[in-house]
């Protein structure tokens, strides 16, 4: 745990957030300001600042990041498509210090993204 860092509170649920999905490794909760009708923040439970804070022996925490964000798609049944994002870096709109991945569904996307 990250001191002083909002996602590393959000796992200890010393903030409160609605959690959809834990498991030792990762846990997913629905983003505050949400930007389609689903829209799930994923994070693994080890403090990362961003994608380019990741070594070599992260490669099944990030890999695993983006097959949950497949199973929680299935069960939210959205069948037309949906994105998942990961913001890395001030310069590409990344606000919040603690990696994560974004999944957005329930709505059409454009390509490419602003
Ligand atoms: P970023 O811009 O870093 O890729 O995404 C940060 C996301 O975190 C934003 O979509 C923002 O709405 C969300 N967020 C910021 N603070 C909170 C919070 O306290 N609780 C929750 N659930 N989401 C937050
Ligand atoms: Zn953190």
């Amino acid at each position: 745990m990250s001191a002083n860092c909002l996602f590393c509170k959000i796992a200890a649920k010393q903030i409160p957030s609605k959690i959809v999905y834990e498991d030792p490794d990762l846990f997913a909760f629905e983003d505050i300001n949400p930007q389609a009708p689903t829209h799930i923040l994923i994070c693994p439970r080890k403090h990362f600042k961003s994608l380019a804070h990741a070594a070599p022996e992260d490669q099944a925490i990030l890999g695993k990041l983006q097959l949950v964000a497949a199973q929680l798609a299935r069960e939210r049944n959205l069948l037309d498509g949906y994105r998942t994002v990961l913001n890395s870096g001030e310069g590409a709109g990344q606000t919040v210090f603690h990696l994560h991945l974004h999944l957005l569904g329930g709505r059409h996307f454009r390509w490419p993204p602003g």
